[in-house]
């Protein structure tokens, strides 16, 4: 059942429900690559530590993090959750990706036209191609709407595009649903990503998502079709039950 609110409509209702979300932690391309690469299954808060504390001991230029002393990069990465060492390395192997193939500045790649811009900063571990247009947007770069995997399942179920066989054939999806209702007002888009991640971590979640909250489900295809099938089992309960007493 395709969405039947458009998605401003459902934006301006998550942002009535939770608030202007907190603005990005950074905006510089460098830093938001290190940003996904500082930690790994870790609380948001706990991700912000790690790079907090990277920013501040060893600095974010990839030429600091080569200097930096590896019980420095790995104190950090510790605080960002399991395999600190393979996360370490990680953080250097970025550094050298953006010395070698970018001169240590990303800003001209930034420039490029979208397919490759997306392609360059796919170069780096950890970059997909959702993360690529996060990037892009908080940079503000293109205005296109990355969506992580929480914002993907919020559409998904609220009825843009359709779910395939696998991730990026569902993200595409979704991107063709929405594409014609997204605008160039980068504030916009940029709050419409951390709405709809924020919904997904807090009330849309992957099991068990909590609908009797949602401030969205009157429009939610999921939320039509599970309220349709507890409806139908209680009419058939309801009938067994005659036909039993009958
Ligand atoms: S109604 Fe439920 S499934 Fe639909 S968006 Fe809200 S929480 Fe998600």
């Amino acid at each position: 059942m395709p969405a039947s609110e458009n998605l401003p409509v459902v934006v301006a209702r998550l942002a009535k429900f939770y608030g202007t979300p907190k603005p990005p932690s950074t905006t510089d391309p460098f830093e938001l690559i290190l940003f996904e690469n500082v930690a790994y299954l870790v609380t948001d808060e706990r991700r912000e530590e790690a790079f907090n504390l990277l920013r501040k001991t060893a600095g974010t230029k990839p030429h600091q993090i080569l200097a930096a002393a590896n019980n420095i990069l790995l104190k950090v990465v510790d605080l960002g959750g399991m395999q600190p060492e393979k996360r370490a390395a990680r953080l250097r192997e970025i550094a050298l990706i953006a010395m070698n193939e970018f001169g240590g500045d990303l800003s001209e790649a930034l420039k490029l036209p979208l397919p490759k811009a997306k392609k360059a900063l796919q170069k780096f571990p950890s970059i997909g191609e959702p993360s690529a247009e996060k990037i892009l947007l908080f940079t503000r770069s293109y205005p296109v709407l990355g969506l992580d995997s929480n914002a993907l399942r919020v559409l998904l179920r609220l009825g843009f595009g359709e779910e395939k066989k696998n991730y990026s054939a569902s993200y595409r999806s979704v991107q063709e649903a929405i594409k014609d209702q997204l605008g160039d007002d980068y504030e916009w888009l940029i709050n419409a990503h951390l709405l709809l991640r924020h919904h997904g971590k807090e009330l849309c979640k992957t099991t068990r998502p909590r609908c009797e909250k949602c401030p969205v489900r009157k429009s939610c295809a999921y939320y039509a079709r599970v309220r349709t099938a507890s409806g139908s089992d209680r009419i058939r309960r309801e009938r067994g039950k005659s036909k039993a007493t009958l």
